[in-house]
């Protein structure tokens, strides 16, 4: 590249291309050319088949032509909401100066650019690129040596889109379960952490990019001093303590911010401490398992989060996508929630009331995050005015009444917004506002005399110039004569060819300046249309001036009050999210769950809320559950026998989705529920093949139901779906059968465990813990009918050939397969023995009705007859023709 730079047959503004490129060598350059931004070699082939846009040339370098695409500036951010959705990131290359400025230094002369900015998955504040139901985190990670083979793990999580920074820590084993709570959108590495091979996989498989952090980042000592700095604090202790690894980690992210935002710097919340070890743990894989923020293949329809989400603000809904990836796990923390939630389902008049003011409020902290970066707009302005309206009312409306704690803290946060300065925005923002402060037009008329006495003298200028133009038009004696604008000549007058000739000679000749000529019509300046013009347009020039400094006066008190107004928008989408969960209760006739610290896990008509849901929409009911699982010294275990497409899947993930809503603070789908907190939630159900990642079904089976049996505690809630089927019969159940007896034994913990080793059944006699139960089925005119009710006893049948049947096997097969069946039933089911299955006789099936083989046959002989060497064309048609006829 150096080289390249060198080269004198490239052009100056390719040098400082390519310059600017090699700073930034893992990044789209988005480089900035007057209206577009231009993308070159490389980068234009990639973004040109990312983008289907058009892929050109520009020139040569070094003696090859230069691929390059473009984009064009206003629609830059569907184009780069498109290639960081695709896993780029970009960096933006701005002009610094007006190209006026270069070319007075020398014709050869670049205009200096410089990027602005990069944009990465996990640092974009755009409202377009953003989905403003979900949190938009990117982590830091950092790590210390505790001991020979344990490390202290930091995260830091930074949403810059709302300035959410919040720091927690972990030991190894707890580290992926704490990084899937926060779903981030990108994750920055060091190389030693990425390259531990106890990692791997989970970074293999998270959704999340991963950025490679630089050593620079790292320096324990420099993260110390820029939290220091960030927060314009003598010492970190106001922040509470937080291990060594977490301040690192909080340094690398402020690291990241620096080299991504270069020179903006977004207003953060100052850190606090996440809820690790107060937050239930639940693995990444049980996460997608249960579905819960989204569904296995990706999206948020379908998942727990959509079914639940009645909040009515993107605060509200981001806030509800933070508790439901973080449930709680203290009793009291948990209890204030739903005494909160209770309470607004108990009184109806207040919760509409919320829920009307709270639909007014627009998303008061992303736009007030876009002002601190400076990218704002006076939409923005206008988001944050509505917002702290919308903040005032409620807390009015809040005031009123006596109020359980969750309540009680938001009305007092919203009882102390500063919304004075809302006043002012009302009082100072036009109707009608512009995408872009450079557009000017957005202060209201009469705000500030200055502005108006300028747009005054621009209207005064437009009416001068009608007067102007027919008074030319009265002295030529022409009555078509216009006054016309264009950015070329500016202001001017245009005749008709005819009249333009006249103009050209005496007298006219002294007022009239020639300057176009066009088909049929001749365009002339004069001095009064040229002073006029500077008029208007400096006049312009200041009013936007004038606009840009209110602007820049609103925002940057809006800025500094930044604090105040990131807790009332809080607040507010605290009260969103439990008026959102009331309602939903409400709706859906929920329960309040009863939490304590025992072994409790009793329910009674419980639900699954989104295959409800799902039933509901065809018109279909479902089947309420209990489950009791409440043990004292040690939790209770379900064996779900039964026949497949019974409802066991359905039953087991929705105990586990009961849990993950109670101990967030919502109402669960049951007529009652009562649950000892649940410090971990485990779950191995139906893997999907995973071989694309080079595992087996099995394998993967077995490394999850490994890390059940070493980390479930007695507090924890096990779900395990059909394990050792993956594997030969007997070698699945011994695995299976040791698996319960260690989690009877050794976990001690609550369970549901399905399985179709009708075998495990009798541990129930044998274990005290352990009891039996399964899904009822009846046979109706031969066919199997699903009741879907859970009962308890060992599922007699398991009704596979009539499954089998009901998805559409040949008969042929279902028929042979019965045939199998009663001749095993007859023998010893464990131990079918291979002579047995040599007395079967063979699978016999008439495939094709006998004639039809005999045709072949017949057919067969006739083309054995045929030897085509021998045939001319003549005679190989018509022996065609003939075998087509005999068939
Ligand atoms: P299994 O795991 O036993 O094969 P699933 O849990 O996958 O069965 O359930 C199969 C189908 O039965 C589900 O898709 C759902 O439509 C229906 N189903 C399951 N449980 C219920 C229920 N409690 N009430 C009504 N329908 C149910």
């Amino acid at each position: 590249i150096k080289a390249a730079a060198m080269d004198t047959r490239v052009t100056p503004m390719m040098a400082q291309y390519v310059e600017i490129k090699a700073a930034n060598p893992d990044c789209l350059l988005f480089y900035r050319m007057g209206d577009f931004y231009e993308l070159f070699f490389d980068d234009a082939e990639i973004a040109s088949r990312a983008l289907g846009i058009v892929l050109t040339k520009r020139g040569k370098h070094q003696g090859h032509d230069i691929p390059m695409c473009g984009v064009p500036i206003d629609r830059a951010d569907d184009y780069l909401q498109r290639l960081i959705g695709l896993g780029h990131r970009v960096a933006v290359c701005e002009q610094m100066e007006d190209p006026a400025e270069a070319k007075k230094r020398g014709a050869k002369s670049v205009v200096r650019r410089d990027v602005v900015r990069l944009v990465t998955p996990g640092t974009i504040t755009e409202e377009r690129l953003l989905d403003p139901g979900r949190p938009n985190f990117f982590l830091a990670v950092a790590r210390r040596r505790v001991s020979e083979t344990e490390w202290r793990y930091g995260l830091a999580a930074v949403d810059i889109s709302t300035g959410h920074f919040a720091l927690s820590e972990t030991d190894g084993p707890g580290l992926p379960a704490e990084i899937a709570r926060f779903e981030p959108r990108e994750i920055l590495l060091p190389d030693s952490i990425q390259d531990d091979a106890e990692l791997a996989a989970f970074w293999r498989e998270t959704r999340a990019s991963i950025t490679p952090l630089s050593r620079d980042g790292l320096d324990p000592a420099s993260a110390e001093r820029r939290l220091k700095d960030y927060f314009g604090v003598a010492t970190l202790d106001s922040f509470g303590s937080f291990d060594r690894a977490a301040i690192s980690a909080a340094g690398s992210a402020l690291f990241y911010i620096e080299k991504t935002q270069i020179g903006s710097r977004p207003v953060l919340n100052p850190p606090t401490r996440g809820q690790s070890g107060s937050a239930l743990a639940i693995d990444a894989a049980t996460r997608a398992n249960l579905e819960l923020t989204r569904t296995l293949s990706g999206e948020r329809a379908g998942s727990l989060l959509a079914a639940i989400d009645c909040t009515v603000t993107p605060g509200g809904a981001r806030l509800l996508a933070e508790r439901l990836a973080g449930p709680l796990t203290g009793a009291d923390a948990i209890r204030d929630r739903h005494d909160a939630v209770s309470f607004l389902v108990e009184n109806n008049v207040l919760r509409e009331g919320v829920r009307r003011i709270l639909k007014r409020s627009p998303d008061l902290a992303r736009a007030l995050s876009r002002l601190g970066l400076g990218r704002g707009g006076p939409r923005d302005l206008a988001c944050v005015r509505d917002g702290l309206f919308a903040a005032r009312d409620l807390g009015a409306l809040l005031a009123q009444t006596e109020l359980p704690r969750e309540f009680a803290d938001a009305a007092e946060v919203l009882g102390a917004l500063p919304t004075a300065i809302a006043d002012r925005l009302a009082a100072a923002l036009a109707d009608e506002l512009p995408l872009l402060r450079r557009d000017g037009g957005f202060v209201r008329p009469s705000y500030d005399p200055n502005l108006d006495e300028l747009r005054e003298l621009q209207q005064d200028s437009r009416r001068f110039i009608a007067a102007l133009q027919s008074r030319y038009a009265t002295e030529t004696g022409c009555r078509t004569l216009r006054v016309k604008h264009n950015h070329m000549i500016g202001y001017y007058v245009e005749v008709p060819q005819n009249v333009g000739e006249d103009l050209l000679k005496e007298p006219w000749k002294a007022t009239f300046v020639h300057r176009q000529t066009m088909a049929g019509a001749m365009r002339f300046s004069t001095v009064e249309l040229g002073e006029l013009e500077s008029k208007i347009a400096s006049a312009s020039d200041r009013a936007l001036r004038i606009e840009l400094g209110l602007f820049d006066t609103m925002a940057g008190e809006l800025v500094g009050l930044s604090a105040e107004i990131a807790s009332g928008a809080e607040a507010m989408a605290v009260v969103d999210v439990t008026a959102g969960l009331a309602e939903l209760a409400v709706q859906l006739d929920w329960v309040r769950p009863i939490i304590d610290d025992g072994l409790a896990f009793d329910i009674k008509g419980g639900r699954h809320p989104v295959v409800e849901a799902a039933l509901k929409r065809d018109g279909q009911s479902f089947i309420a559950n209990d489950s009791n699982l409440s043990g004292i010294d040690g939790g209770h275990i379900l064996l779900i026998t039964g026949p497949n497409m019974g409802g066991k899947s359905t039953y087991l993930r929705q105990n586990a989705l009961i849990v993950v809503l109670a101990q967030m603070g919502a109402f669960v789908p049951a007529k009652q529920a009562h649950i000892g907190i649940v410090d971990r939630l485990f779950s191995r159900v139906g893997a999907a093949d995973d071989l694309a990642r080079g595992r087996s079904t099995f394998m993967v089976e077995m490394v999850e139901t490994a890390a059940i049996l070493n980390q479930a505690t007695a507090r924890s809630l096990v779900i395990l779906d059909e394990i050792g089927r993956g594997t030969a019969t007997f070698d699945g159940l011994s695995i299976a059968w040791a698996a319960i007896e260690h989690l009877h034994e050794a976990n001690r913990c609550r369970a549901l465990f399905a399985t179709h080793f009708h075998e495990l059944t009798a541990l129930a006699d044998r274990l005290e813990r352990i009891e039996n139960a399964t899904l009822k089925v009846t046979e109706w005119n031969n066919e199997v009918v699903f009741l879907h009710e859970v009962v308890p006893g060992a599922a007699d049948r398991s009704y596979g050939l009539q499954v089998a049947r009901l998805a559409g096997l040949p008969p042929a097969v279902v028929e042979r397969a019965r045939t199998i069946l009663t001749e095993l039933e007859r023998t010893d089911r464990e131990s079918p023995k291979q002579a047995l299955l040599d007395d079967l006789p063979l699978f016999a099936v008439p495939v094709r009705p006998p004639s039809t083989a005999v045709e072949r046959d017949a057919l067969r002989e006739a083309l054995g007859d045929i030897d085509p060497d021998q045939m001319t064309p003549r005679e190989a048609l018509e022996a065609l023709y003939r075998l087509k006829s005999e068939a």
